[in-house]
């Protein structure tokens, strides 16, 4: 899976730059170009690895973006800037920044920057997440809303996540569609039995494709479904 990064900067030419070097090296580069629409963003999808920020937006400032975002999320925080008392600000700490740049910068500087700030993030996290539970090579992260087989993380749409979640809680119990209707609403999935059965396939897919030989999840005809680990 890439890594997802955020880019808040109204300046297109420059975001253009910015979004093309990094695709580039491998990262999923999302553009926003006001203040509003990142913090919109980070609250509904929170997976990004880092936010490249610009100080100077047409709605908010860098730094209310920063300070807003900083309620609910520590997501890495990168700010891009254009002025000298800028960087005095971020440089005294105040709203939560982890690095800055400033303009005009260099894309290989840029890029340095972005690949230390996600290998310090990333290690930083593998040393402090404990897994919430695991059943057998499933292992569940509740704080990062991740679920790895084997130790490579499941890439999970929301609906799949939460059933996978549900079955994880409760193994070799048997659920009736119902009971997993329940357990994934509010997910923004369409409702119905059949629907149910498509996320199960689609689910049952990406463990196979980390694991051939692993098909934990049991069909109960008439009944609906279980997750048997066998006795390993
Ligand atoms: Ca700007």
């Amino acid at each position: 899976m890439k890594t997802a990064l955020l880019l808040v900067e109204d300046d297109p030419a420059i975001a253009e730059t910015v979004q093309i070097a990094l695709t580039t090296q491998g990262y999923a580069v999302t553009w926003v170009g006001l203040g509003q629409a990142a913090i919109e963003l980070l609250k509904n999808q929170p997976a990004f690895a880092l936010v490249m920020l610009d100080v100077g937006l047409p709605d908010l400032s860098g730094f209310e973006v920063c300070r807003t975002v900083r309620q609910h999320s520590n997501v890495p925080v990168l700010f891009l800037t254009a002025h000298s008392d800028e960087i005095d600000r971020i440089q005294g700490f105040e709203v939560g920044a982890d690095d800055y740049l400033a303009k005009p910068f260099s894309l290989r500087e840029l890029a340095a920057r972005v690949r230390a700030i996600v290998r310090r993030q990333t290690n930083f996290l593998d040393q402090h997440s404990m897994p919430s539970l695991s059943c057998g090579p499933l292992t569940h992260f509740k704080e990062q809303a991740r679920i790895t087989l084997r130790e490579q993380a499941l890439n999970l749409t929301r609906t799949e996540y939460l059933l996978l979640e549900h079955l994880m809680t409760h193994p070799r119990r048997v659920f009736n569609r119902d009971q997993l209707l329940d357990a994934v609403r509010g997910s923004g999935s369409p409702t119905g039995d059949r629907a149910i059965d498509t996320h199960i396939k689609t689910l049952r897919t990406k463990l196979a494709a980390i694991d051939t030989a692993f098909d934990p999840i049991a069909t109960h005809r008439g009944f609906g479904y279980s997750l048997n680990l066998g006795q390993s």
